[in-house]
């Protein structure tokens, strides 16, 4: 057998082996805190991965994609199809590019603005389309940024069920680095109880089902504080090459 046969085989072999292993860490996770494993769906964050990387974690049995950049995601979307399979956006949309989403994505997790939101109920309006999607929630303050406050997103949430072709099932976060994964903790906890509250205000339209939160580093912790999607990508994937980081 050539050698980047077998390379190429053995890479598929582990990454089968570790969506395998990820899915009982799922499972293990949910059950410590007295939660149905069903009620955790598992996202393969594959952000630079290649498709045939892709195509071996979707044979393992993963069901849902996220991606986070937008030509990135046509590419490999293009090649792998949308049957059988969901695809996320899990990172941050250009305004401009607002209009490729609806062919593209089953769900949005990082809707991280109102501004953003109206575009998005524009451009639904115009194709006669309704996107799912998940409020990004800043949670880390300074150290993250990007997303609603939890005050203003109190405020705002009623603004957002007047916009009809979005539909908004919950939250989403991204803490901030932590050393350990137990640092994650409170930020989660957080986002749980802004949900709960957010529940409590009744508004019509809206629903809060969802909480996507947890990566490679801490979606245990995560899941006992009520995660429904984890985003994994390193776990399943392997490390991911540096270039990444200027995103
Ligand atoms: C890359 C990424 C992940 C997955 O991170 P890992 O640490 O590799 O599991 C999850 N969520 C978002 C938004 C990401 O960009």
């Amino acid at each position: 057998m050539p050698e980047t046969e077998t390379h190429n085989s053995d890479k598929v072999l582990s990454i089968a082996q570790n969506v395998a292993r990820v899915q009982e860490r799922i499972r293990q996770a949910a059950l410590r805190v007295g939660r149905d494993p069903a009620s955790v769906r598992l996202v393969a964050a594959s952000k630079t991965v290649d498709t045939a990387r892709i195509r071996a974690a979707i044979a393992a049995g993963v069901t849902i994609i996220g991606e986070n950049y937008l030509q990135e995601a046509r590419d490999k979307i293009g090649q792998l199809g949308r049957h059988g399979v969901e695809w996320h956006l899990i990172g941050t949309l250009q305004r401009n590019k607002v209009r490729y989403m609806f062919d593209l994505f089953d769900m949005m997790h990082s809707l991280d603005s109102l501004a953003l939101a109206e575009e998005i109920n524009r451009r639904g309006e115009r194709l006669g389309r309704c996107m799912a999607v998940l409020l990004e929630v800043n949670v880390g303050g300074e150290l993250t940024k990007s997303g609603f406050e939890a005050q203003t997103l109190l405020a705002e949430a009623h603004k957002l069920s007047q916009l009809k072709h979005l539909q908004v099932q919950g939250l989403m976060t991204i803490p901030p680095p932590t050393v350990h994964a137990e640092g994650a903790r409170p930020f989660y906890r957080q986002v749980r109880e802004l949900r709960e509250r957010l529940i409590q205000q009744e508004i019509e339209g809206l629903e809060w089902q969802e909480l996507s939160m947890g990566m490679t580093a801490d979606f245990e912790v995560a899941i006992e504080e009520g995660a429904t999607l984890v985003r994994v990508g390193t776990a399943i994937f392997g490390a991911r090459p540096p270039a990444e980081q200027h995103g």
